[in-house]
């Protein structure tokens, strides 16, 4: 059995009500690979009107979570409120979280902290990485994203739950996609971590996913890549081309 191909939809801080209702009404009508995975994660404060209206063969994340059991945490989002809510999933470490929003600025430490949490109350982790165009520059891009990567696995006991993103931050919402190679080559350099120094059914079973300016035009090709298992896109999940995104592999 290989890796099941996973696409995500990070929505970001976009959409109102009637227009995550527009995506819900397409995503639900449409014919999806029933072999790809998708989840969607949109605006916490739509994420219940999405799991109530979004056909069950989808799932839902959440864009962040704390990891502290419910209390006196104004503005987060529990594990717990995920659980009671159905939301299977949530995204981590996203770069605009650790990097470009400066004042947020997301630790490893801290992502860490998340990952034990989300994960010992059973939802899953889709765990981004990626550099900026700067560390790329200086050749330090596999060094950057293991560094990314090995902090969390600290806390990871069971990769099961667990999805990478490799998210070059030069190709987040430029439309400058990473070419096929490009992808290829990191993802199989954490492909080759995961194996020395998680475990060889790790680096078998997990999804590594590509994000970055993905589209439909650019998809097909990408996918085609030995060590690309799916996609997290940003601005094309909110149009109905998500849909050919998802059925990239069909
Ligand atoms: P993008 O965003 O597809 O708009 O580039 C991807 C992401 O940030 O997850």
């Amino acid at each position: 059995m290989g890796r099941r191909f996973f696409v995500g939809g990070n929505f970001k801080m976009n959409g109102s009500i009637s227009s995550v209702k527009e995506i819900v009404n397409n995503l639900n009508g449409a014919k999806l690979d029933p072999n790809t995975e998708v989840v969607v994660a949109p605006s916490a404060i739509h994420l219940l009107l999405v799991r109530e209206s979004l056909k069950k063969e989808i799932a839902v994340a959440a864009q962040n979570i704390y990891y502290k059991k419910n209390g006196a945490f104004t503005g987060e989002l529990s594990v717990e409120q995920l659980n009671d809510a159905g939301i299977a999933w949530t995204l981590l470490g996203h770069s605009e979280r650790r990097v470009s929003m400066a004042e947020v600025a997301e630790s490893n430490e801290f992502l860490a902290e998340k990952a034990k949490a989300a994960l010992a109350g059973g939802v899953g982790v889709i765990f981004c990485c990626g550099e900026s165009l700067e560390i790329r520059k200086e050749n330090k891009t596999k060094e950057h994203v293991l560094s990314q990567l090995k902090s969390a696995a600290s806390a990871i006991k069971d990769w099961s739950k667990v999805v990478i993103a490799y998210e070059p931050i030069w190709a987040i919402g430029t439309g400058e996609v990473a070419s096929p190679e490009q992808a290829q080559e990191v993802h199989a350099d954490i492909r080759a971590w995961l194996k020395s120094d998680v475990s060889p059914e790790a680096a078998e079973n997990t999804r590594i996913i590509y994000g970055g300016s993905v589209s439909e035009k650019n998809c097909v090709e990408l996918a085609k890549k030995p060590d690309i298992d799916g996609f997290l896109v940003g601005g094309a999940s909110l149009k109905p081309a998500f849909v050919d995104i998802i059925n990239a592999k069909s």
